[in-house]
């Protein structure tokens, strides 16, 4: 590969020895699950993200479930989604035993579009779970101004944004709790699966975690069925050396996204990323779109550049929900999302001349 998808290795190459230290920390210590790493990583992340409360977990998807068992969302309750998402977001709610109710997207920007919402709430809707869509935040205002109105809780889906803003907030404490994922290939990954819940919320931080080991807050005491979900300690030791560099991170994330657009604002075939004026976003990814795309994508994997779609097939559309009995034309603007979108290569290690390879050869065909 000449311009790789994502380098997850120069990530690791970058900050080495401090990796090699906090392996060496944890290795010592003799202390491998819900210990000092795991409370310092808590701490640093709750001030990061401007809030009260960090609880680490397994990975993303169980700090949204766990938001939704801790908020008492189960059987006969549902819960808006967005239509565009990772199947996460979705199986969820499903995991909880509620139903997931899709919304679709605003067209420029990807996420949740507000003003689809109401029409989605019945007497049976408890929450509504945006996304922060490719490390863009969601309208979070207009969102939140509904769940105040119809009596709804708002959790985050923020597995994609780790340091986003919106109206100078962060990401994390916009609504009453929020998911994070530190998959390796999220803006804050670990090497391996990683979660988080962040709220300011005393009550559900406790819940959560309560169930995040076994519905136990003494050892062998258990008072709820809970889960095994926790951050373990090697992780929290590496998530805090990264986390330590995430806003130079982001940053540079930004640039590689400024020079994308300096240099493919002029290709009138190809739909870039809408910014709107108070969303600071982190470029988990860079989504085009293009009529095009097959060819695009080819042209690019010819000249050796990687490119990925997120996602192919939206969750409606998925075997696994064939239940909800949805079908091709349930969520159109969603489909005609899916069947455009196109990523490109995105990340904190990315040079300009790797820009220069991948927007000539996109300006090569659109
Ligand atoms: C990655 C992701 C998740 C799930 O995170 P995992 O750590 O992989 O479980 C949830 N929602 C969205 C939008 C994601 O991108």
């Amino acid at each position: 590969m000449k311009v790789p998808f994502l380098d997850l290795k120069a990530q690791y190459l970058e900050l080495q020895d401090e990796f090699d230290a906090a392996y060496r920390r944890v290795m010592d210590s003799g202390w491998y699950i819900l210990g000092k790493e795991l409370e310092a990583f808590e701490a640093e992340f709750a001030v990061y993200c401007q809030v009260k409360h960090c609880i680490g977990v397994g990975n993303g998807l169980d700090a949204l479930h766990l938001i939704l068992r801790a908020s008492g969302i189960g059987p006969g309750d549902e819960v808006i989604v967005p239509t565009n998402t990772y199947i996460a977001t979705w199986l969820a709610v499903t995991y909880s035993g509620a139903t997931p109710v899709p919304v679709e997207p605003d067209e420029q920007t990807y996420n949740i579009n507000p003003s689809r919402i109401e029409s989605a709430i019945t007497e049976c809707t408890k929450a509504i779970m945006p996304v922060h869509l490719y490390g863009q935040p969601a309208d979070m205002d207009r969102i939140n101004e509904i769940a105040v109105r119809h009596g709804l809780k708002v959790f985050e889906d923020s597995a994609q944004a780790h340091g986003a803003k919106y109206k100078g907030r962060r990401t994390g404490g916009l609504g009453d709790a929020a998911g994070f994922s530190f998959y390796p290939g999220k803006n804050l990954g670990a090497f391996g699966d990683g979660g988080a819940v962040t709220t300011n919320d005393d009550d559900l931080a406790e819940i959560i975690r309560i169930l995040r080991n076994y519905g136990s807050q003494i050892k062998y005491h258990n008072e709820v069925m809970g889960f095994n979900s926790r951050l373990d300690e090697l992780h929290a030791a590496m998530l805090r050396v990264k986390l330590a560099k995430l806003d130079e991170w982001n940053e540079r994330r930004k640039q590689v996204a400024a020079l994308y657009f300096d240099q493919l604002t002029s290709n009138t075939n190809l739909v870039l990323p809408c910014v709107p004026d108070w969303a600071d976003p982190v470029w988990h990814l860079f989504v085009v779109r293009s009529k095009k795309r097959g060819e695009l994508q080819k042209q690019l994997t010819d000249a050796r550049i990687g490119t990925m779609i997120h996602y192919p097939i939206p969750p409606h559309l998925q075997e696994a929900y064939s239940e909800l009995g949805y079908g091709k034309g349930s969520f159109p603007i969603s489909e005609k999302v899916h069947n455009e979108v196109l990523s490109l290569p995105m990340g904190p290690s990315m040079s300009p001349s790797q820009v220069s390879m991948v927007t000539e050869t996109v300006r090569r065909l659109v």
